[in-house]
């Protein structure tokens, strides 16, 4: 929060810019339930109702006991205290400390309204697969806009292919209509969150009992270092015989005493996280296959637990988000959700062209979940369950990649507002960065995954080439060009979205650790040593993923360099001739041939 201001602002002109200031000077708080004949008959009273019903001296202008920001009682007290304060101001009476409380709670209640109100003037008539083009917007139009950050980007900062990959695959254009009630930050004191015992370290508490899995040793002691940032999932694979899936999913359970607590079967979950690993072969995708969902899961176990996030879950949250990152791409087809819009398949028909993998993955894994041999969920309560399910059903429908930039957007807006931050919200963000993490980890893990994805984008391009369809971005394995894609993959997508949850986590977190502090619950080394009271957050992704955009920047040189030569070579050959097709393959870099660099400072946290 900003320190108060010297002094306060002219109070007239804070008026003519909000609100509209009658000739009596009535300032008119507007709702989106006001029509227009309101507007206008209430612009032309002399004064408020509201105001002139509440007696100026009776008004406390204390701002403990402030009804949420986002409710229309909030409108209503802050048009009575704005006048108040108008009407305190020319007897020259208003503590400075009262006015600058008030008028910070009446900017968020506008900016509220504001959000409200542009959440439902999203352009529904665009077509996704056209790249977003540049366009002067309205301050209004640009709140909401999900392609306001691509229109932003230089037309030559990237390559016209990998601008549109960027369009077609992180933004979309049907209007995504927010479900009400479900964005409405949740009001918990911190103090009630330690009295009501959340604040357990449970995270290492470990029982060794009700297991009847055998884990190998090498897989044990590869396990070990599943709090690593940097974690080499596919060492685990190799030693766990390919069954890396199922190891950090019953770790983790374990871990955080999840199998305990829901009184989880040990044979139902195992042959829940077997008949997962089957669901994740089933298509052999080189990229989004069961290793791909152990590394998610390990990721987003990695968050959770370094940036103590885990404390301000409970057990039922955690229980929830670890599921999510387990299921969150399970029987994936290999293909895109354009893929399946465009050929018009089951999974499309059945979704209706909406977030068709995500919807298919949940669907899917809760039906393993109710089967009888895998139901790990048969102890959860009626209400459990619900919460359990609507909670999982967010968080993965959340890693729909055309969801990406109204989800930046709408942490952004969150993270402006003073109060605290949804979990829903919170989590699904964890696990969008969790799903998109690779380019933030060692380069080794980076470059292989890279070669993964490119592999399963490729086999799209080919089938998409037989089907006689155009191919899709980044999609052709003769001109792709790898590593412009990646650097802008991580300058667009992956680097803004780790900020973004860098800032999220540390708003979430200053607070509950001040209030630990106060309780003596968690020592002093997490906090910055200039500033006692900021909660810093150990960020091992930063430097990872500028040292592989380093990498893949060397690469397009290279790679250019080659085609330049590779042009000239043609062009000597054949003299006159024009080629009209000017980008060639450019092959991803052989691994071997550049050091490995580590950068897993993630570990231990601080
Ligand atoms: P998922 O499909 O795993 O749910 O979401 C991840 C998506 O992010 C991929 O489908 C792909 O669109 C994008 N993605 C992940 N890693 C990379 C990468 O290294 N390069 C590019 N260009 N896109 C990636
Ligand atoms: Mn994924």
């Amino acid at each position: 929060v900003a320190n108060p201001p010297d002094r306060a602002k002219d109070d007239s002109s804070v008026g003519a810019k909000n609100g509209q200031l009658s000739r009596a000077g009535s300032l008119t708080v507007l709702r989106r339930t006001n029509s227009k004949s309101k507007l206008a008959s209430s612009s032309s009273s002399r004064t408020s109702s509201i105001a002139e019903s509440d007696s100026y001296a009776s008004v406390d202008l204390g701002t403990d006991k402030l009804p949420p920001i986002d409710t229309p009682e909030a409108s209503h007290v802050c048009s009575i205290r704005l006048r108040n304060i108008l009407r305190r101001i020319q007897n020259g009476e208003v503590p400075k400390e009262d006015l600058y409380k008030n008028l910070e709670y009446a900017a968020s209640v506008l900016e509220s309204v504001y959000v409200d109100e542009t959440s439902t003037v999203k352009d529904t008539t665009k077509n996704s697969i056209e790249p977003p083009t540049p366009q002067p917007k309205s301050s209004k139009e640009r709140l909401t806009d999900e392609d306001d950050e691509l229109s932003e980007v230089e037309p030559d900062a990237v390559p016209t292919e990998v601008r549109d990959w960027l369009a077609l695959t992180f933004t979309r254009s049907m209007n995504n209509v927010r479900r009400r009630g479900q964005e409405k930050p949740k009001f918990r004191s911190v103090a009630h969150a330690i009295r009501a015992g959340i604040m357990v370290d449970r995270i290492y508490r470990r029982l060794s009992s009700s297991s009847t899995l055998h884990i190998p040793p090498a897989v044990l002691q590869l396990l070990k270092g599943m709090d690593d940032w940097s974690f080499d999932v596919f060492a685990l694979n190799s030693a766990a015989d390919g069954h890396s899936l199922k190891y950090v999913g019953y770790e983790l359970l374990q871990k955080y005493d999840l199998v305990t607590k829901y009184k989880i079967n040990s044979s139902m979950l195992d042959s829940f996280l077997l008949q997962l690993e089957a669901g994740y072969s089933k298509y052999k995708n080189p990229y989004h296959n069961l290793v791909h969902g152990a590394d998610v899961t390990q990721t987003v176990h990695n968050i959770l637990s370094q940036s103590k996030l885990a404390h301000w879950l409970t057990d039922l949250e955690v229980f929830a988000t670890i599921v999510a990152a387990l299921i969150h791409d399970f029987e994936h087809t290999g293909t895109t959700n354009n893929f399946h819009i465009q050929t018009g398949s089951e999974f499309a028909l059945l979704y209706n062209d909406k977030a068709v993998l995500e919807n298919h993955h949940i669907c899917a894994s809760f039906r393993i979940m109710r089967s009888e041999e895998s139901n790990i969920l048969n102890h959860l309560s009626r209400e459990e369950y619900r919460e359990f399910r609507a909670l999982v059903i967010e968080m993965v429908l959340a890693t729909d990649m055309s969801f990406h930039f109204q989800q930046l957007k709408n942490m952004k807006n969150l993270l402006g507002m003073p109060e605290n931050i949804d979990k829903q919200k919170a989590l699904s963000l964890v696990l969008h960065c969790a799903d998109i993490s690779h380019p933030a980890k060692d380069w080794s893990l980076h470059h292989r995954w890279t070669n993964q994805l490119l592999e399963e984008f490729f086999k799209q391009g080919d089938r998409e080439q037989e089907l006689g369809l155009p191919i899709s971005p980044l999609c052709d394995r003769e001109k792709t060009l790898v590593a412009e894609s990646q650097i802008g993959f991580i300058d667009f997508i992956v680097d803004p979205s780790f900020t973004v949850m860098t800032e999220m986590l540390e708003k979430i977190l200053t607070p509950l650790q001040k209030a630990a502090r106060s309780e003596e619950a968690i020592s002093e080394e997490v906090f910055d040593k200039s500033d006692k009271s900021k909660y810093v957050l150990s960020t091992p992704w930063a430097d990872c993923l500028a040292i592989n955009k380093n990498k893949w920047k060397e690469q397009a040189a290279k790679d250019a360099e080659e085609r330049k030569r590779k042009e000239a070579e043609e062009k000597s050959k054949v003299p006159n001739s024009n080629t009209n097709n000017n980008t060639t393959k450019a092959p991803v870099p052989a691994d071997k041939a550049t050091p490995v660099v580590n950068c897993s400072t993630g570990k231990g946290g601080n």
